[in-house]
């Protein structure tokens, strides 16, 4: 591999870049850099985010920059204000040691009297978002006659973005003569109407093969019935403590439903996407660059403008109708030689894409089962245990409150101490994963009857009972469910004792049927409501008591336990602070 000398960079941008610790150029500045320099032929370049193709543009552009002419030269042409920032401040880098060089980042929604003052001084690239531009062209503003080289930066996305006209308008403003390079993920029909239409014989240059995944990403697909999906993200989530990933959805409306959930289970999650303000989305995304969020949900088009290196997981909540937004997505992990997992998770009717897929990336995908709730807590634990071993301690704010405090615990043994640490942190975890019904894998076989029957289920939503064998109740009375059940500790006496306990005025009980993590029980017809009024707003150690009037109950055997908000994961219904209406069982 050549070094950026032999590529033939000057010395000033060579000193720039080698203090922001570039040593060897990557692949796509190899090929770009010297051909760009020649300014011999137009290039399409089909490269993922993160491969560097920032510097193999910005590079040559500001060496070919004439600093005496303070007039638009290069325009670069980008979709989000995000990008467009970071590739004006990446080529500011580049250009520290050259002097007399002016770059100005143009786009919407910041003020577009300080942008005309600056183009009035004199500048020499344009780094712009076109609807931005095209506004600043109509007000004569800006001129683009001196414009010898135009970069067009994430191509497919300015097209998804519906900017194609603005490009066109754009396109026919400047020289014939420029030399035009296009940088795309993906190849669609419309770039290759733009490329015949703008380019002459543009060179093709594909970094890795073409619209090949990542190098350092795996690829693992989690298959689950659909109704299961949230349930199994939230398992993923669980068994990686440390995540540092986005979640894709597919649709506006999806991305806030999720992150809504997430966010009402304890989850350090938010949401990025084009129904929020661009100050919504600009402090979403601050959070999420500087860790102060754990999980990102967004939709493709949103986070494109987000440049993070060193997320640990895409996932994928379903699979993207077009493939090549899944190339897209995964290359957003393992970036700047780190590497990186993309989870999809799907249901059987996806299960066809992953190998359309794999023949796209040319990679294989990994078939994982989703993490049994015992698995996750032990994999908490030890990251907790972890956490312990590596913890900075603050020898002198503490020592204060130390002999205090070895005071208190000088009756308990190190190891009884451990113990009731451990505890503290993860009693409700255990308890959560304890009750919730581990996630069943849908059959690949089953017939297509068998898998509409499963589906409708799915669509319910409602807890299992209303399925499978029922039981009506007796005459004259009413069955109420209670989510209490044989693992809550609950036998016919007690639960009589603690319904009465809760009734105003004694009420006559009938039949109960004890499941494992509820039951049912029926009390007289007219009693009924004001049974189900009583308990409304209790809670039995932290979790939410739900009792309400059943029209059947299952007869063969238990039925699962709907997941309730994981308890341990509220930051205030957690460890100690009680809603409330608080009572024991
Ligand atoms: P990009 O694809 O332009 O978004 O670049 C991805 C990341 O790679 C950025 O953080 C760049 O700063 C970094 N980078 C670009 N070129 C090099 C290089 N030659 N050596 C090391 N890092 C680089």
């Amino acid at each position: 591999m050549k070094t950026f000398e032999e590529l033939g960079v000057a010395p000033k941008i060579v000193e720039a870049i080698q203090e922001m610790g570039f040593e060897q150029p990557m692949p796509v500045q190899a090929e770009v850099i010297p051909q760009l320099l020649a300014n011999t032929q137009d290039i399409i370049a089909l490269a993922q985010t993160g491969t560097g193709k920032t510097a193999a543009f910005g590079i040559p552009i500001i060496q070919k920059t004439d600093v005496k002419l303070r007039a638009p030269q290069t325009l670069i042409l980008c979709p989000t204000r995000e990008l467009c920032l970071q590739i004006a401040g990446d080529l500011t880098d580049f250009s520290k040691y050259v002097d007399d060089i002016k770059i100005l980042p143009v786009y919407g929604g910041s003020s577009i009297e300080s942008q005309i003052r600056t183009l009035k001084r004199g500048v020499q690239i344009i780094v712009a978002t076109p609807g931005r531009l095209i506004d600043l062209i109509n007000r004569k503003v800006v001129s683009l006659d001196n414009v010898h080289t135009v970069v067009l930066d994430e191509a497919d996305e300015m097209l998804n973005m519906g900017f194609t006209e603005s490009i066109d308008e754009i396109l026919s403003r400047v020289p014939e003569t420029r030399s035009m390079l296009l940088f795309s993920a993906t190849m669609p029909k419309e770039i290759s109407r733009i490329t015949k239409k703008y380019m002459g014989k543009p060179v093709e240059v594909t970094i890795g093969r073409k619209n090949e995944g990542a190098q350092n990403v795996k690829h693992q697909y989690f298959l689950v019935h659909a109704k299961d999906k949230y349930l199994a993200l939230k398992r993923i989530v669980d068994y990686y403590p440390n995540v540092y990933g986005i979640v894709f959805c597919r649709t506006r409306k999806e991305t806030q439903e999720i992150a809504d959930k997430l966010m009402q289970d304890g989850y350090d999650a938010d949401s990025l996407h084009g129904d929020l303000s661009q100050a919504q989305r600009d402090y979403v995304m601050n959070k999420f660059r500087q860790r102060n969020l754990q999980i990102l949900v967004a939709t493709d088009v949103a986070a494109r403008g987000l440049d993070v290196d060193d997320v640990t997981h895409v996932i994928n909540y379903g699979l993207p109708d077009d493939f090549e937004i899944y190339t897209h997505r995964s290359g957003r992990t393992g970036r700047a030689g780190k590497t990186g997992t993309s989870i999809s998770i799907i249901h059987i009717k996806e299960k066809g894409k992953i190998a359309q897929i794999e023949k796209l990336i040319n990679k294989k995908f990994e078939k994982r089962e989703v993490p049994k709730g015992d698995v996750i807590c032990e994999k908490q634990l030890f990251n907790f245990v972890d956490k312990i071993e590596k913890v900075k301690v603050n020898e002198e704010e503490i020592a204060r409150l130390l002999p205090s405090i070895f005071r208190k615990l000088d009756w308990l043994d190190k190891e009884d101490i451990i113990k009731r640490m451990v505890s503290l942190e993860f009693n409700r975890l255990i308890e959560y994963y304890q009750a919730a019904q581990e996630i069943e894998e849908p059959s690949e076989n089953r017939s297509r009857k068998d898998r509409n029957s499963g589906e409708k289920f799915e669509r319910s939503g409602k807890f299992d009972r209303d399925k499978g064998g029922v039981r009506k109740a007796e005459k004259g009375y009413a069955r109420i469910f209670i989510n209490l059940g044989k693992t809550d500790g609950a036998n016919p006496a007690n639960l009589m004792g603690f319904v009465n306990d809760h009734v105003p005025g004694k009420v006559r009980i009938g039949r109960i049927d004890l499941m494992q993590n509820f039951s049912f029980f029926e009390v007289p017809e007219g009693d009924a409501r004001a049974v189900v009024k009583s308990f409304k707003g209790l809670y039995v150690d932290e979790r939410k008591l739900v009792v309400e009037i059943a029209q059947d109950t299952p007869q063969n055997g238990d039925r699962k336990k709907k997941e309730d908000t994981p308890f341990w994961k509220k930051e205030d219904g957690g460890f100690g602070k009680k809603k409330g209406g608080k009572k024991k069982f």
